[in-house]
């Protein structure tokens, strides 16, 4: 079974709690005005990865760095909810198989509401911790750690999310990545601050291209 991957990024530590792997799924047709990850949407976008492949270089990051959960996000996550639980079943399983003792939470960000998400994906859904649910809308900005807007939900699925998500401790809500020539900026920006940081790095001299979060560049 293949998945089409546009990213896999790890720690990641604004998207869940603590050190994650964080995966992004290509595809979306949602379509929220204002979305900071518009290179997901074209569903042929990115890369075809071999579910089996991938759960094993999650679970090699996840030991290797002593990992506590795996975001999965994108793009749309329940378009590609049956690859998804395949994955999760396999990252389990291969890091039962290694011994790795350490809670791995699994949390889902989606753009459909959570009762039209577990309906969709009800076996990928069945394997969550926790999902972050609804889509993103620029003009309600959500004040709520891993809210990027108002009127998103937190479901919480396990003991393990009720114990690690249920506090609403003030966190990072952006992580700066450079990887292969690349900025990264990953998290829940608020309005505005991605062209607050573009400005920024325009003052020190450094002009961007091809931003993510924009339609044309
Ligand atoms: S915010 Fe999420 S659901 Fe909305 S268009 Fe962007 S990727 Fe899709």
């Amino acid at each position: 079974m293949r998945l089409q991957l546009n990213r896999i990024l790890a720690p990641v530590t604004v998207l869940g709690y603590g050190q994650r792997i964080g995966l992004w799924v290509q595809g979306c047709g949602i379509a929220c005005p204002g979305c900071a990850s518009v290179d997901t949407w074209e569903p042929s976008g990115g890369e075809s990865r071999d579910v089996d492949g991938l759960a094993a270089q999650v679970v090699r990051e996840i030991i290797s760095r002593r990992l506590v959960g795996v975001t999965l996000t994108g793009g749309e996550p329940t378009d590609q909810a049956p690859q998804l639980e395949l994955l999760v079943l396999k990252v389990r399983e291969y890091l039962s198989v290694a011994g790795y003792e350490a809670p791995v939470d699994v949390l889902l960000f989606t753009g459909r509401p959570a009762r039209a998400a577990a309906a969709r994906a009800a076996g990928l859904w069945k394997l969550l911790d926790a999902a972050v649910c609804g889509p993103y809308r620029r003009d309600e900005p959500g004040e709520e750690p891993l809210l990027a807007s108002a009127n998103q939900e937190l479901v919480l699925l396990s003991p393990l999310a009720a114990e690690r998500y249920s506090r609403s401790d003030d966190v990072a809500r952006l992580q700066v990545v450079s990887e292969d020539g690349q900025l990264l900026i990953v998290g829940l920006p608020r309005p505005g601050d991605l062209d607050r940081f573009e400005s920024l790095l325009c003052k020190r001299g450094v002009s961007m291209r091809g931003n993510s979060w924009r339609v044309t560049t």
